[in-house]
């Protein structure tokens, strides 16, 4: 065994114990029933106690898996492929719904199926979260949004339990490993997976698979999974990001993206000796344990026995440094919040708000109650890559209306002008003839001085108003009119 993690001596010890109980278990196996699932499913927790032993064996752990991918590609299926339902049907004492927190347009539903497992005194609570309506948009644009605010809200909504008196009842939802089921019919990855991919590899251990794989050839499922780690490499997505130890981080790398074959049913084989857990075709059977048709086995050690420890203590030390990124923000919102003296009623000038470790514990926590969890929702909402897009979108619009409007104002401005300017010429006009009329009127004045040649009805005044004197200009007056 080369490839354990130092995060303990006990582990190795563990993983040792665990292979020996497998060599053990498969000598001693009945070769009537090959169902290798409970088998595997009992050793895989049982190892646990042994890796655990020294740590939290006593307190249990919680192990949270997070399944996403487009519907119909297996998810539910690989569920109750992982848990065996069919053999274990009283296992499962909860499945809900949850609600996230922060509410989107449309989100998907987002549902958990949480199974308490005991063994050897060892106690596990292993919740498998199903999101399905992934990629159902019209727009997948932000497919992945959903998934990525519910990993980051059970981080907070952990950090907010810690906050509170009584540490008892404290749920630990933190997704501490991620399985992105990629389809088989795909040539690689959509630009849909791989924005998916890159958003939630910054926020958990990611591990990528290939849903229903028995939908293709060998040749086949070979170029996929080259193509898939080709764009996975190019694109710089994070495989297990968090996992800091190389052995291990390798050891789990080595046979991404992990090809996965589920089946709920048992089919029998052997001219019915004996029964295995696959999908039966007219040429054969697809077995879902069998290393040569599938990776389902090396997936589920890897989850449920080798690395679970990893994935759980990587994640814990994630969720540190977001927990210290958290109160940092808290620590300055809630400063300038009392800057702008936004909530008076919680005015204290003692407080100080650049140091968290200053005036101590009680310090902490009452600048942390002047920006509670309300106020931390409200910043997601607008951290939220929807709702700067939206916010962008609307900005983008009312920029559009205001260039529409002023638009339509210069153009009227300029259909004004135009129409003032063809009424000054007319009134230049107008304004030439009347001059020219006035030339006349006293052209005829000047003949009227001429000896009186004429008859009575010459001697009557005419009586034409002076342009210059009486009246202002034509157009001036047409204009003070208007
Ligand atoms: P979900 O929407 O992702 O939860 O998908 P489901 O688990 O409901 O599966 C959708 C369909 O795919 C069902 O008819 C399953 O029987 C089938 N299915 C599930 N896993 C496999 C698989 O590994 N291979 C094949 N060929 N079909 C599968």
């Amino acid at each position: 065994m080369t490839n354990v993690s130092p995060y303990s001596k006990e582990l190795h010890q563990a993983i040792q114990s665990y292979e020996e109980l497998k060599t053990s278990q498969s000598k001693n196996a009945a070769p009537q029933n090959k169902d290798s699932f409970t088998e595997g499913f009992k050793v895989g927790i049982g190892g646990l106690p042994l890796q655990k032993e020294k740590t939290i064996a006593k307190q249990g752990a919680s192990f949270n898996l997070l399944l996403v991918g487009q519907s119909g590609l297996g998810k539910t299926t690989f569920v109750n492929t992982l848990f065996g339902t069919s053999l274990l049907p009283n296992i499962w004492h909860n499945v809900e719904e949850v609600k996230p927190n922060v509410k989107f347009d449309k989100t998907t539903r987002i549902t958990a199926h949480k199974v308490h497992l005991t063994e050897n005194g060892f106690d596990l609570d292993f919740t498998v979260v199903d999101t399905p309506g992934f990629c159902d948009f019209i727009d997948n644009q932000f497919a992945y949004l959903p998934i990525t605010e519910y990993i980051d809200e059970q981080l907070r909504l952990y950090m907010f339990q810690e906050e509170q008196p009584d540490r008892k009842k404290l749920v630990d939802n933190r997704v501490h490993a991620c399985l992105y089921f990629i389809n088989p019919t795909s040539k690689g990855l959509s630009p849909v997976d791989v924005e998916a991919l890159k958003n939630i590899s910054n926020r958990v251990n990611l591990i990528p698979v290939i849903a229903k794989s028995d939908t293709l050839t060998a040749n086949e499922l070979n170029e996929v999974k080259v193509l898939v780690k080709q764009i996975i490499d190019g694109q710089n997505i994070k495989i297990c990001e968090f996992i800091e130890d190389q052995d291990v981080k390798d050891n789990i790398l080595k046979d991404i993206p992990y090809a996965l074959i589920g089946s709920e049913s048992q089919v029998l084989k052997g001219n019915g000796n004996y029964s295995v857990r696959g999908r039966k075709y007219s040429w054969g059977i697809a077995e879902v344990e069998n290393p040569q048709h599938c990776d389902f086995i090396k997936l589920r050690d890897v989850l449920m026995s080798n690395n679970m420890i990893d994935l759980i203590s990587t994640t814990e030390k994630y969720y540190e440094s977001c927990r210290v990124k958290l109160i940092t923000t808290r620590f300055k919102k809630a400063k300038e919040q009392d800057d702008q003296n936004l909530s008076p009623e919680y005015a204290d000038s003692n407080l100080d708000f650049d140091d968290p470790d200053k005036n101590g514990v009680d310090n902490v926590l009452k600048v942390l109650s002047k920006f509670n969890k309300p106020r931390v929702d409200d910043l997601v909402i607008e951290w939220s890559p929807l709702f700067i897009q939206k916010q962008f979108v609307q900005k983008k619009r009312l920029h559009e209306v205001v260039a529409f409007e002023e638009k339509k104002f210069k153009d009227w401005k300029r259909a004004l002008f135009s129409k003032q300017t063809s009424f000054n010429d007319e009134i230049e006009q107008l304004h030439d003839q009347i001059k020219s009329i006035q030339a006349t009127i006293s052209k005829l004045k000047s003949h009227s001085h001429t000896p009186p040649q004429h008859s009575d009805e010459s001697d009557e005044k005419i009586d034409v108003p002076s342009l210059e004197e009486d009246h202002l200009p034509i157009h001036e007056e047409i204009e003070s009119a208007c």
